[in-house]
């Protein structure tokens, strides 16, 4: 089978618009959000566009689809009205992903502002528990992103999300998404080949491959260890063709969807060069 590749779309005309951009960039993968990522409250999904929405994904080649939440959501967040707010915009985001039956929900586990990160990870399983028990039956897994540890971010190790992990309750709603560029600023070398194998069998060992459901592939403009999260063009930055193809060619990971998320244009033409690069990084043209 080939893997699983493509690129976060935009929603502009609708979530609906967004399957038939993706569709005709020739996406097997997708990202989107499901409302305005930067403000609280979204208009609500009409059953008509959900209807569109579902139908349009039917007919498309695309085989996964997963939600980005609103930048706004910070599950550990110090202020008490903050993280109230924070709890229902989540669970908003998951009926919203229901609605559009979409199985996975992606989020930065979240920034502890100053309290500490055995506090911050305690809250951001407190939060957890409280959303899944509040959407049961959803039939949408949280989606934990790793971080590139700006500021207070937690989620920057691996152990972080063995953390979140072990304190969340219904252990079959929670899956996990490497960004590239985000592990390497966090210390993680995925660029020489030897350290790249190490760090997949760290993440094994602590969290388990099964919960690896897919993967933020961006180039970083930062080096490796710098906590800066910036995207850059695949093979223009610090992770290079080298990291990358090292992904490509991991049969470890071969059916792990893989998303871009690197700058763009409307018409999304970067990603089909972007795209375009990672296939030729792949040495065995069978799989
Ligand atoms: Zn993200
Ligand atoms: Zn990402
Ligand atoms: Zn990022």
């Amino acid at each position: 089978m080939e893997q699983l590749l493509g690129a976060h779309t935009s929603i502009q005309g609708g979530v609906a618009s967004a399957i038939l951009l993706a569709d005709k960039l020739g996406f097997s993968a997708v990202q989107i959000f499901t409302k305005n990522n930067n403000r609280w409250v979204g208009k609500p999904i009409t059953d008509t566009e959900a209807d569109l929405f579902k139908s349009r994904l039917h007919q498309s080649a695309i085989k996964f689809i997963v939600s980005h939440d609103s930048y706004l959501i910070n599950l550990c967040a110090s202020d008490k009205e903050n993280l109230q707010k924070s709890r229902t915009a989540f669970i908003e985001e998951i009926e919203n992903c229901k609605k559009l039956g979409i199985r996975y929900l992606n989020f930065h586990p979240g920034s502890h502002g100053g309290n500490g990160e055995e506090y911050g990870i305690k809250l951001i399983a407190e939060s957890l528990n409280e959303v899944h028990s509040l959407t049961r039956n959803s039939g949408v897994s949280s989606m934990l992103e790793m971080t590139a540890g700006q500021g207070t971010a937690i989620g920057y190790s691996f152990e972080h999300i063995k953390k979140i992990i072990d304190l969340v309750e219904d252990k079959d709603r929670i899956s996990v998404c490497i960004d590239t560029a985000h592990i390497f600023a966090a210390g993680y070398d995925i660029k020489d080949a030897q350290k790249y194998d190490s760090v997949i069998k760290e993440f094994d060992n602590i969290i388990g491959l099964e919960r690896l459901q897919c993967f933020h592939l961006n180039d970083s403009k930062k080096p490796c260890g710098s906590r800066v999260d910036r995207h850059d063009h695949i093979g223009n930055g610090f992770i290079g063709l080298q990291g990358f193809s090292n992904i490509m060619n991991d049969e470890r990971l071969k059916n792990i969807p893989k998303i871009l998320e690197t700058p763009k244009g409307k018409e999304q033409l970067e990603d089909l060069e972007n795209l375009r690069i990672l296939r030729s990084l792949i040495k065995d043209h069978n799989n």
